[in-house]
């Protein structure tokens, strides 16, 4: 049974609904949690990632407060660097091609530290992404592109944890309690009415948070905002955001705000299933591509495989595989890479071809003209800048001249068997386009008036991203404005009568 009334009611059950639940459980208020999906779905995209978080650190004291786990002979071993607020401002204008909210992205860069360290309080715990994010070179791993934390047990592991945490802290969490629309009026949102166990029910509540997610998983709103061609994409995590809590809000007089025909989309195993799969998790990603080259169905190259770290690119590059013919393409490998593919390449449910010399590979890439597919790999080799030393922890400008489509770092002649090759598609992550949302994770109107009771975290916030993304900040964006909006939320149910 569902209660009839509730200080705060948080729709959605991922890491930036927990965390408002969380924080606004910090204010003595009663919490309600509404997760749409079967507990043993539930979790959102949160369950399916990785757990990496883009954080601000300033060198290696930072990360062993946070990780006290950290041994001694790590430290000795790793070149973990620092992670200033400017390098990660800069990151998030570089790739947004500015066009992030400047004060939204404030928010997120310059409390990312201290909602980790928030986080840690509440009993999650950190570990460094060693096995993705520091490839070792001379006996010293080196950590690169501004990622080096991650949850213990992944995204499972932080779900879990999350939600252990919240119902420590008094938080009701109920499943299978899908949000439909609120109840609002001239003063503001005072409820949500739900559909729970085949039934519909009101709940009262002084504020509402919206974590719903975005809309990813809903093929006619992709095709509507994101364009032709999207409904054909795979989605990689969760089959529940639909768009729920964007519509909900947009039907009371929310603002839309940010890049609707933007979405973070990443080259996904072209056999993968429609939705995420949890018994794989991220794993059908293929993001080992900086150090391959990638052939559409021509036998042609399409983009510059090492224009960047893959924490820069990868966001972006589904959509450009699901530009080419067929919307697939396949990565080549030889010998000289196969040591430095991630753990995902040598999974059960991965479409995959070997071989021995190039003549028999090209033969074996399903859908591709294999005549030409040989003529561009030797039009590559032969391009390839064999001057400069390979160096995969640094953008080590090896790279590739005259061809009308570069390869700007690590470069390397495909031509030592084995040779390997993995077929992707398009894979979605989230849509960029959401609600607006102040610094204090208040839902605007179209008039730019906040609407009263009514809060916003995670991926149906609107204005962070805008055409590509920096690896790990979607989770970090979701706590920090998680907390944020919880907070907001719990002070004010705090003051109201009840
Ligand atoms: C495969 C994969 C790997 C990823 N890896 C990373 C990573 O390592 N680092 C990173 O930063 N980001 C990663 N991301 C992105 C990250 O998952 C998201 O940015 C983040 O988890 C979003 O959190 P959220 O709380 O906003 O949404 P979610 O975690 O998706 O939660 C939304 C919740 O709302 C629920 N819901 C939907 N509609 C309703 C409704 N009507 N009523 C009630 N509940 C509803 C859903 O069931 C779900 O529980 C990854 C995503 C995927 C898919």
């Amino acid at each position: 049974m569902l209660p009839a009334s509730v200080d705060v009611v948080v729709i959605g059950a991922g890491n930036a609904a927990f965390c408002a639940a969380l924080a606004a459980a910090e204010s003595g208020v009663s919490v309600l949690v509404l997760e749409r999906a079967p507990e043993d779905e539930s979790g959102g995209n949160s369950r399916f990632t990785a757990g990496a978080f883009r954080c601000v650190y300033d060198g290696v004291d930072d990360l062993k407060a946070l990780m006290p786990d950290l041994t001694e002979e790590e430290i000795k071993n790793t070149d973990f660097g620092t992670y200033t607020e400017e390098k990660f401002f800069d990151d998030m204008g570089r790739v947004t091609e500015y066009r992030t909210d400047p004060d939204l992205c404030e928010v997120l860069v310059t409390r990312s530290k201290e909602t980790m360290w928030w986080m840690q309080s509440k009993g999650i715990r950190f570990a460094p992404i060693y096995g993705r994010q520091a490839f070792k070179v001379d006996g010293k791993f080196k950590f690169w592109g501004g990622l080096t934390v991650e949850s213990w047990g992944g995204g499972p592991g932080l779900v879990e944890g999350l939600t252990k945490a919240a119902k420590k802290n008094g938080v009701t969490v109920a499943y299978e309690a899908r949000a439909m629309s609120l109840i609002a009026d001239d003063e503001g949102v005072k409820g949500v009415r739900i559909r729970h166990g085949g039934k519909t029910a009101d709940v009262e509540a002084k504020c509402v948070v919206l974590a719903a997610g975005g809309f990813q998983a809903n093929a006619e709103w992709r095709t509507r905002y994101l364009g032709p061609g999207w409904d054909l994409a795979k989605i990689r995590g969760t089959r529940f955001n639909t768009g729920d809590g964007i519509r909900m809000a947009l039907d009371i007089g929310a603002m839309p705000t940010g890049n609707w025909s933007g979405c973070h989309a990443v080259g996904w195993d072209r056999n993968a299933p429609e939705f995420g799969d949890l018994t794989v998790g991220d794993n059908f990603q293929k993001h080992s591509y900086p150090f391959s080259i990638m052939l559409n169905a021509n036998g042609e190259r399409f983009v510059d495989e090492g224009a960047d770290f893959r924490n820069y690119t990868y966001a972006k590059y589904g959509r450009v595989i699901l530009m080419q013919p067929g919307q697939f393409a396949w990565q080549i490998f030889d010998k000289k890479t196969l040591h430095l593919q991630r753990d995902e390449y040598r999974i059960k449910r991965v479409t995959k071809v070997r071989a021995d010399t190039l003549e028999d590979l090209v033969g074996k890439l399903e859908d591709v003209d294999a005549a030409k597919a040989l003529a561009t790999i030797k039009a590559y080799n032969a391009a390839v800048k064999k001057d400069l030393p390979f160096n995969p922890n640094v953008k080590d400008g090896r790279g590739t001249v005259g061809l009308a489509i570069p390869k700007s770092n690590w470069a390397n002649t495909i031509d030592e068997p084995p040779f390997e090759a993995f077929a992707v598609t398009c894979g979605v992550t989230f849509t960029f386009g959401g609600l607006k949302i102040d610094t204090e994770g208040r839902v605007l109107d179209t008039d730019a008036h906040v609407i009263p009771g009514l809060y916003a975290a995670g991926e149906l916030v609107g204005g962070l991203f805008y055409f590509n993304y920096p690896g790990g900040t979607g989770l970090m964006a979701g706590a920090v404005f998680g907390k944020v909006a919880g907070t907001t939320a719990g002070r004010r149910a705090a003051q109201l009568p009840r």
